[in-house]
């Protein structure tokens, strides 16, 4: 685990035409679009993140619901929470592990991905070409094939992912709070402080059984394929507040001229031949108009309303065409 994060500070030194800013802006000609030049696998067919379109994906009976085991108490040392200079990292300890995929994966590091004031998104993983405020990872590698994440990290199927969306409610997470209330510890690159263990299960969406799966890769360098997603289709909440701790608290650099840290998702990649499975169905788009739908002014997307369900995913104009 720690040779893994050193290989990756390395590498990221390593990058030439500053490769810490080119992680956090997008539309930065020497940003995400010039990572394949130093890393060929960020070029290649089977990257992340990727827009997951609801009404091209296939389901599969025999995705088990996940089952976290040891994430209510992970142990009773404290956790070391690191910024990175590109994103805030949680170590967790290998008594965190995933049982529902066709091996054990134990548990490394959790870390989140965000935009900036003033957008509205800053995920990774979008929906039906929606994105939302923030996305948490939690990273996970096969120890029954593997010795370690670093030797996982660059097999088929060694890192197991787990993707949750964020968006903005009206309370304040408490979950997310254990990481948040400690950002201004931490808030300038290489800095790392030590929290109280928390409940971990707590970051993850109520439901874990309804989730889409895919073969990608690791959204920075060096972007190996090697990873087993799993975005859970319902999200996380956080408050307005702690949002906004999120985006404005960290810095990218050690020093004087600090450079915020935010932005630090990369840009939807091309699925090209891969398939992406639900483990569960979907209502239907003919229910879905049945149930009622409201146009939202000036974009093209309508959301609509589940039975018994506050969650809303948004579903795009495409979808109700037949209609
Ligand atoms: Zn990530």
């Amino acid at each position: 685990m720690l040779f893994f994060t050193l290989l990756l500070e390395v590498i990221w030194i390593l990058t030439a035409n500053g490769a810490l800013v080119s992680s956090n802006k997008r539309t930065s000609p020497h940003g995400q679009d010039h990572w394949p030049a130093s890393y060929p696998e960020c070029g290649s067919n089977a990257q992340s993140p990727i827009n997951i379109q609801t009404d091209s994906v296939t389901f599969d009976p025999d995705l088990l619901p996940l089952q976290p085991h040891g994430y209510e108490q992970p142990g009773t040392e404290p956790l070391n929470l690191h910024n990175n200079g590109h994103t805030v990292q949680l170590s967790l300890p290998s008594t965190l592990y995933l049982e529902g995929l066709p091996r054990k994966y134990v548990a490394a590091q959790l870390h989140l991905h965000w935009g900036q004031k003033g957008t509205p998104w800053g995920s990774e993983h979008l929906i039906n070409g929606k994105a939302t405020a923030a996305e948490l990872h939690i990273v996970h590698y096969d120890s029954e094939s593997y010795e370690s994440l670093s030797e996982a990290a660059q097999r088929p199927q060694g890192l197991a992912v787990l993707g949750i969306l964020i968006e903005v409610g009206e309370t304040k997470n408490p979950a997310y709070e254990y990481i948040l209330s400690h950002l201004h510890e931490i808030k300038h690159k290489d800095q790392k402080t030590s929290i109280p263990p928390f409940n971990v299960r707590g970051l993850l969406p109520p439901l874990l059984a309804q989730y889409f799966r895919y073969n990608g890769s690791l959204t920075t360098p060096p972007c190996y394929q090697s990873v087993l997603w799993t975005v859970f289709h319902r999200r996380a909440q956080i408050s307005t507040e702690q949002l906004e701790k999120l985006r404005e608290t960290l810095f990218s650099t050690e020093e004087e001229p600090s450079e915020p840290l935010v932005q630090n998702y990369r840009a939807p990649q091309p699925l090209n031949q891969r398939m992406v499975f639900a483990s569960f169905i979907q209502d239907s788009p003919y229910t879905a108009v049945w149930t009622g739908f409201h146009s939202r002014k000036n974009n093209r997307t309508f959301s609509l309303s589940e039975h018994g369900d506050q969650d809303s995913p948004t579903v795009t104009m495409r979808r109700l065409n037949c209609v």
